[in-house]
């Protein structure tokens, strides 16, 4: 709540700092002038109430005295007309008549009057409406009260029996010598009549205030509206809240509301004569019409006032804000690179000084972040373009974000045409579909590594043999989600040849460079398992050069050497490429032969070997004769391990030397 009047009063506020402050002081100022007029005006009120209240209450005193003395003269007038009827003894209806018709005053004073018998029947009357002849006001109570308390009584408002008039009766008893009530003397007044309690209106409290009187009872006896008159004053609308403590007997003044809601002054009084209540309205809006006049003046006043400030303020605002100003306006071009930040007037002890020193060490602070951000980028860069090393950002639709130089130089894509674009429309479909599963291996969070060469399921540019290995690292984020992955991509092209040149190194004879003894163990295992699986039969030749130990005994370990050579070369020549020929050690080679058909073939084969051996080796030395002896194992139906195929050819050969060296011998199989 609080906060949204604060922002809608931030929000209807000018945006200038200048029109912000000259609005606030003419705000304050207005607000200052504005409370003080009115707390004033409000003191002026209560205490004008107080002293109007108490005028009200005077006048309306005055007003009752005023009406006690109008009553009491005309019941002097009667009372003065009694004693004139007993002291002339007036009597008879016509004496009486008479008399009657003589005291002018009467007529002036009352509607009607005249003389009424102690049986209540009227003798004598005067006046406008008179009663027919023999009329009795009997019942009536002004009539019974005044034979029994023996004094003059004002009656309550009646309907005049004969005019049908509102009018109170004021009564005086005639008394005869004896003191005995001989007749009563009454005459009416009529209440409608425009002058009774004619003066009352010069005392009404104001122009639009009124006076009126009323019974106890609440019946209208005298008010402005004459229509009102004889009503109950509750007649048309319920009565007032002071009218009603009125009528229970409060005299005094009080604020209150009339019946229609206005607000008013209320007095009231009792009139010492009757008991009638004299009331006077005075409303609230006349009586403080003035207050509300002055009241208006002094808020326009004071409109004119903060005005005035206001636009003393914007001066005096405009002027204080002025280095603040020229400090906006020097900020502005050093943004814009128009001016250094020497400009700043960093020698002021002020506020601005403060400001601009503060602007002045964040500026040169930002620009060494820059320049070392700019250095720091640079750097990365040359790293990034020169290491042989290829380095790319792929996001989650596997595009790249990051290319270095080293991709262009390798790939043939330039970081410009391959940034944000798709691998697959970078490097092809069949390289996309290549690492799609590595890919997604990385992004469901673990690290990958694969190789590829450009032969297989490289880029599709090149195709010249070249190895690499890739290997992608997640780019996580706070909340464990893989954003992007890392590829880093390496040539392993001459690890992988010395990687090959290292097991062929180990694989090979060095002296023959035909395949050693590691080789042939291998490819014994091999082979034995895939015949073994297919029933396929197979043979293995064991040969022994005989009498080695001569040849290097007599032309030396060089010659040796020498055909040793040449009799793995003679070998080879006696095979099919798919047999293996491989030397075990010393004068010791063996054949591995896959898909013989037969004992005869290898005999045939074992022939061929023993006649190309025997033709002469030509040494450095000289011609040299050597013959070979071969035993030849064959596998048949039989399971056997390498070993014991060996042993059996061994056996064999052993027959071979046996028989006299330069032969074959067979083992196994249909041998
Ligand atoms: P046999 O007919 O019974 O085989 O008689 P042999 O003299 O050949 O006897 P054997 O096969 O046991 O002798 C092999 C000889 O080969 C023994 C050794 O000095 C010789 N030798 C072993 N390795 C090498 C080598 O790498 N170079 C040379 N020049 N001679 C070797
Ligand atoms: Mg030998």
């Amino acid at each position: 709540m609080r906060t949204r009047l604060r922002k809608s009063i931030s929000t209807s506020l000018p945006a200038s700092l200048k029109a912000r402050m000259s609005v606030v002081v003419f705000l304050l100022v207005l607000g200052a002038v504005a409370l003080l007029a009115l707390a004033t005006l409000a003191v002026a009120e209560r205490d004008m109430r107080g002293v109007t209240s108490q005028q009200q209450y005077a006048s309306l005193a005055s007003a009752a005295v005023f009406i006690d003395e109008e009553m009491a003269a005309r019941r002097n007038v009667l009372r003065v007309m009694a004693d004139s009827i007993a002291a002339q003894d007036v009597a008879g209806r016509a004496g009486l008549q008479r008399f009657l018709a003589a005291q002018t005053v009467l007529g002036k004073e009352f509607f009607t009057a005249g003389v009424i018998d102690v049986d209540g029947s009227v003798l004598a009357s005067i006046g406008s409406v008179r009663p027919p002849p023999g009329a009795s006001v009997r019942e009536r109570a002004y009539f019974t009260q005044t034979l029994a308390l023996k004094r003059s009584v004002i009656s309550e408002p009646l309907q005049g029996n004969i005019s049908g008039m509102p009018l109170v009766v004021v009564t005086e008893p005639v008394f005869d010598a004896r003191g005995q009530v001989r007749l009563v003397l009454a005459a009416s007044v009529n209440l409608r009549q425009p002058d009774f309690l004619g003066r009352l209106d010069t005392l009404k409290p104001g122009p639009g205030g009124h006076l009126y009187v009323m019974t106890e009872q609440g019946i209208v006896i005298e008010h402005p509206d004459k229509s009102l008159i004889m009503q109950h004053i509750g007649a048309l609308c319920p009565p007032s809240v002071p009218t009603r403590s009125a009528m229970q007997g409060f005299q005094g003044s009080m604020a209150g509301k009339t019946s229609n809601g206005d607000e008013a002054l209320f007095a009231y009084r009792r009139l010492a004569s009757t008991g009638w209540i004299l009331a006077s309205v005075y409303p609230t809006r006349d009586a403080f019409a003035p207050l509300r006049a002055i009241r208006s003046k002094i808020l326009l006043a004071a409109l004119v006032l903060a005005a005035l400030a206001g636009l003393a303020g914007w001066r005096v605002v405009l002027r204080l804000l002025q280095p603040l100003e020229r400090l906006r306006s020097q900020v502005h071009q050093i943004r814009r690179h128009r001016l250094g930040i020497d400009a700043l007037q960093i020698e002021r002890r002020d506020e601005i000084g403060d400001l601009s020193r503060d602007f002045y060490t964040l500026v040169a602070e930002r620009e060494l972040a820059e320049t070392q951000t700019r250095d720091s980028e640079r750097r990365l860069k040359l790293l990034t373009d020169h290491v042989p090393v290829v380095i790319v950002y792929i996001d989650r639709e596997h595009r790249y974000q990051f290319i270095n130089a080293t991709f262009e130089k390798w790939f043939g894509v330039s970081a410009r045409e391959g940034m944000m674009r798709s691998i697959s429309e970078v490097l092809g479909e069949a390289a996309y579909q290549m690492r799609e599963q590595y890919l997604r291996r990385a992004f469901a969070g673990e690290e990958v590594e694969y190789e590829f060469t450009f032969d297989d399921h490289g880029s599709g540019i090149g195709g010249n043999g070249r190895a690499f290995q890739t290997s992608y690292v997640p780019d996580v984020d706070d909340h464990g989600v893989v954003i992007g992955v890392y590829g880093l991509i390496h040539e392993i092209t001459k690890v992988k040849a010395a990687h090959s040149a290292l097991q062929f190194a180990a694989a090979t004879d060095t002296l023959t460079g035909i395949a050693n003894r590691r080789r042939f163990d291998e490819h014994m295992a091999q082979c034995l398992a895939r015949t073994q699986a297919t029933g396929a039969p197979m043979a293995l030749a064991y040969l022994d050069i005989d009498r080695f130990k001569a040849i290097n005994d007599s032309l030396g370990h060089q010659a040796g050497d020498e055909v040793l050579k040449e009799f793995a070369q003679r070998l080879q020549q006696c095979v099919r490429a798919s047999d293996l020929v491989a030397r075990l050690a010393g004068d010791e080679f063996v054949i591995v032969f896959e898909g013989v058909k037969n004992a005869a073939e290898l005999r045939q084969i074992g022939a061929k070997i023993v006649a190309a051996i025997r033709a002469p080796f030509v040494l450095a030395s000289g011609p040299l004769s050597a013959t070979t002896s071969i035993g030849i194992a064959i596998s048949g139906a039989a399971a056997l391990t390498p070993e014991q195929l060996l042993d059996l050819a061994d056996q064999a050969l052993y027959q071979a030397k046996d028989a006299g060296r330069d032969g074959v011998a067979l083992v196994g199989g249909e041998a």
